[in-house]
């Protein structure tokens, strides 16, 4: 193993530690402590987190779980230095899990497949997974050390990306370990109906029992999208109930909830 590949592995790149309220999905309205890993391979079209894409070479953490007194750190970061800002956050009887965010945790898959034992027996807190789910084989090396997994499933219309496959092997990997496991289609004004159709066999095929949250785009600031120059805009009303029912042939559970977060005026 070379030089440059062990440090990778033992240091952290990052962008944020902070606890915040959970916006999205399954956890929705849980307290969490979030690890927002830099870099990122997709270049969604609605990306709010283009900062993410790179490494920084600093990066921000919160002193005290909530307050955003954050200090300002060198990247990259070491193992047992992450370690102790985690179990600093971890003050009694506030955090329900720990959120691996970004950017895209997979990208660090080696990093935690030796950080994520650690910090569940330092913290004795379960770790989520928030990703783009287009890494299966990164999945699979730290598949042992998740407790539940957030997947984001690209639709080509809206976010630009297309993953069909690598979304299947990946939701595979889940059931095969039996995680909990959820799927989040980002919507918007322009989505195609036929590749929410497919998305809703692609998930049926694995399990009808893995809930699919839809979730209405938050417009970005400048209300265009990344790289387009297209307008990216909520779906109607009426769109949303329309694909909520033809989701619902596919899987048990359709639910279309909002980035909550945001409405908290939470980071
Ligand atoms: S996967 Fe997430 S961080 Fe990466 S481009 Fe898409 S929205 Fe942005």
């Amino acid at each position: 193993m070379s030089v440059k590949n062990n440090t990778e592995i033992k240091n952290a790149r990052l962008i944020e530690i902070f606890s915040a309220i959970q916006g999205e999905g399954l956890n929705v309205g849980t307290r969490q402590i979030f690890i927002r890993f830099a870099l990122c391979d997709l270049r969604c079209h609605f990306c709010d987190s283009a900062h993410t894409w790179s490494v920084p070479t600093s990066c921000r953490v919160e002193q005290t779980p909530g307050l955003r007194d954050f200090e300002i750190h060198p990247n990259p970061v070491s193992l047992p230095v992450l370690l102790k800002w985690v179990q600093r956050q971890n003050a009694p009887l506030i955090h329900d899990s720990i959120s691996l965010t970004g950017g895209e945790p997979l990208l660090h898959a080696s990093f935690l497949v030796e950080f994520l034992p650690q910090v569940r027996s330092a913290t004795g807190l379960p770790i989520y997974l928030e990703t783009g789910g287009h890494r299966p084989e990164q999945l699979d090396m730290i598949l042992p050390y998740l407790d539940s997994v957030g997947m984001d499933l690209k639709l080509p219309s809206v976010s630009g990306e297309s993953r069909w496959q690598e979304h299947a092997n990946f939701l595979q990997l889940c059931k095969k370990a039996q995680l909990e496991v959820f799927v989040k289609i980002i919507v918007s004004q322009n989505t195609d109906p036929t590749e929410l159709k497919h998305s809703g066999e692609l998930v049926a095929e694995v399990s009808p029992d893995i809930p699919i949250f839809l979730q209405p785009v938050t417009p970005l600031e400048s209300s265009v999208a990344l790289s387009t120059q297209m307008p990216m805009l909520a779906p109607e009303p009426a769109q949303v109930l329309k694909w909520q029912s033809l989701m619902k042939k596919f899987v048990n559970q359709v639910r279309v909830v909002p980035q909550t977060h945001k409405m908290l005026n939470q980071l």
